[in-house]
């Protein structure tokens, strides 16, 4: 937990996002500046900065794929597919240093991403 954290006062709800799913381990909510129709962000509610900073063992990325598939049940783009991403680092383009898994849908994705 970070007190300066953007993501970490979310879980703490001191500042509250649109969540879309929440348990015990993960808060699921709907990203601020939508990048597609459906446009959510899966969190652990335990901070870490990035992908890059996962305790080698920690099934936490699991955890965040199983919610995430479960969300997009819930929201209705399970069937037409829907496109999870990482941003890791600058030249990932992370801009929130709390470990986040994008959920995008509602539209065709394109590649090679931006
Ligand atoms: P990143 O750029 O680190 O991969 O993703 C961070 C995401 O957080 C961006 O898509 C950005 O729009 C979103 N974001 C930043 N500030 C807020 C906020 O205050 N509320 C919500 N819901 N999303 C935010
Ligand atoms: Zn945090």
């Amino acid at each position: 937990m970070s007190l300066d954290c953007l993501f970490c006062k979310f879980v703490r709800k001191e500042i509250q996002p649109n969540i879309a799913y929440e348990d015990d381990e993960v808060m699921v909510f709907h990203d601020i500046h939508p990048q597609a129709p459906i446009h959510a962000l899966v969190i652990p509610k335990k901070h870490i900065d990035s992908v890059t900073a996962i305790p080698s063992g920690d099934p936490i990325v699991s955890t965040l794929i199983d919610r995430a598939v479960k969300v997009a049940a819930k929201l209705g783009i399970a069937q037409e597919g829907f496109r999870l991403v990482f941003n890791n680092g600058h030249n990932g383009g992370q801009t929130v240093a709390h470990l986040h898994l994008h959920l995008l849908g509602g539209r065709a994705m394109t590649w090679p991403p931006g």
